[in-house]
């Protein structure tokens, strides 16, 4: 490092080094750099906008383009042979355009879905787009499903200095799967077996009619578990639209803690002076870096602070799927889709499901676990059977006979 800093200083005409950062270079990044948590922040405060069909009064029928009503909108429609022709605006640069594209190959290779670059025959399609203006929203899918004759299929990644969550492997699948069919997993039918909504504390999910359950693909017709693990479904805080005393208090909370996205700037100033990471007006790359994941820590910490103490449900959890594979896909990489997605997926657009391991033994009153599948009927119901072990009754359908006491008679 110091051999480095006084190469610098003596070599006027070396080429820089990569390590240093001027201040404006670190403002730019800074201002387009979200860490995980704070696009989770971002999404619960609302802070990525809200879908333009939400309208303050809710009278608002028609999306802020032609052609597209949202009675319409709402139905269970899949994108036809389970292809996806696509097409970015202009304004997405080559590395957004990767992001997308390893998205894209992260659901097609579980999946038997194809995203294919739009040809002038595909009048309907998927567009990738910056442009929050137009379409009102910052982080968003216009509408659920395919639909046709709707033209372009819009998903909005708005910048992040707007407002929006920028064009990122977070928000960009999240997104996604609503273009794909599937609505948000907190909306199943059956969610009161799984989740306790703190309706205490809440006045709605900020969401377009909550109370509306599942419209497009519908997790609970495709017998798909329920998955509080799912990439749609809502973190603890999430979209939350507190009552006004909580609004306040979370509000405080946050402040005292310091974690408010504001307070970032700040942070990583203090880190980087408190640090000696800066050289005269630059700054050292790696003690940016540095500072910038400390913040990323903090925030993360912080949030999961507020979660503990404002959440927007607790897990009921008769399995235990919901603590064993955390809230919104917590327990695997940010970027993987989850098993029970992937099975949703399949089940809407006739791709592979798991077979049976032991055909034999299905229906035989004994849960078999390679068996336990949505390919394999759930082992003919064996896994929901009273004396059945809890952690093995992941049928939708079978939680009612298993948990209830109810009957799978009348189905
Ligand atoms: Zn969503």
């Amino acid at each position: 490092m110091a051999r480095a800093l006084l190469w610098i200083l003596t070599g006027a005409t070396a080429s820089p080094d990569p390590r240093l950062l001027s201040m404006e270079e670190m403002e730019v990044d800074l201002g387009s750099r979200l860490v995980e948590s704070e696009l989770t922040y971002g999404q619960m405060r609302g802070s990525f906008g809200t879908p333009p069909w939400l309208g303050e009064t809710g009278g608002n029928i028609t999306l802020g383009r032609t052609g597209r009503k949202l009675g319409a909108a709402k139905g269970a429609r899949l994108w036809p042979g389970a292809i996806v022709p696509y097409q970015f605006a202009e304004t997405i640069d080559f590395k957004e355009w990767q992001t997308m594209q390893s998205v894209f190959s992260n659901i097609s290779s579980v999946t038997n879905i194809q995203f294919v670059p739009r040809k002038a025959v595909d009048t309907d399609y998927l567009l990738i787009t910056e442009d929050m203006e137009t379409y009102g929203c910052g982080c968003c899918s216009i509408g659920l499903g395919y639909l046709k004759g709707s033209g372009a299929h819009v998903l909005v990644l708005g910048p992040v200095s707007e407002g929006g969550c920028g064009v990122n492997h977070i928000g960009g699948t999240h997104e996604l799967l609503h273009i794909l069919g599937l609505a948000h997993t907190q909306n199943r039918p059956d969610r009161c077996n799984y989740i306790d909504v703190r309706t205490d504390l809440l006045t709605g999910w900020g969401e377009w009619r909550v109370g509306q359950i599942t419209g497009a693909a519908d997790w609970f017709q495709l017998r798909v578990p329920y998955d509080c693990s799912s990439y749609v479904h809502y973190y603890q805080l999430q979209g939350a639209f507190w009552k006004k005393g909580v609004e306040k208090q979370v509000d405080d909370y946050m402040g005292k803690q310091g974690c408010e996205s504001g307070q970032r700037g700040k942070f990583v100033n203090s880190c980087l002076v408190e640090g000696g990471h800066t050289q005269g007006n630059r700054v050292v790359k790696e003690g940016y870096e540095l500072c910038v994941d400390r913040w990323s820590k903090k925030h993360k910490s912080c949030v999961d602070a507020v979660i503990r103490r404002f959440p927007t449900f607790k897990p009921i959890d008769p399995n235990g799927k919901c603590k064993a594979n955390g809230i919104n896909k917590e327990k695997r990489e940010s970027w993987e889709i989850s098993q029970y997605d992937t099975w949703a997926l399949n089940a809407a657009y006739g791709g592979p499901l798991p077979p049976c391991q032991r055909p034999g033994k299905v229906g035989d009153g004994r849960c078999d676990r390679g068996n336990n599948n949505l390919g394999c009927g759930y082992d003919g119901g064996d896994c929901c059977l009273p004396g059945a072990k809890d952690r093995d009754c992941i049928d939708p359908c079978g939680v009612r006979l298993k948990f209830y006491g109810g009957s799978n008679s009348e189905l």
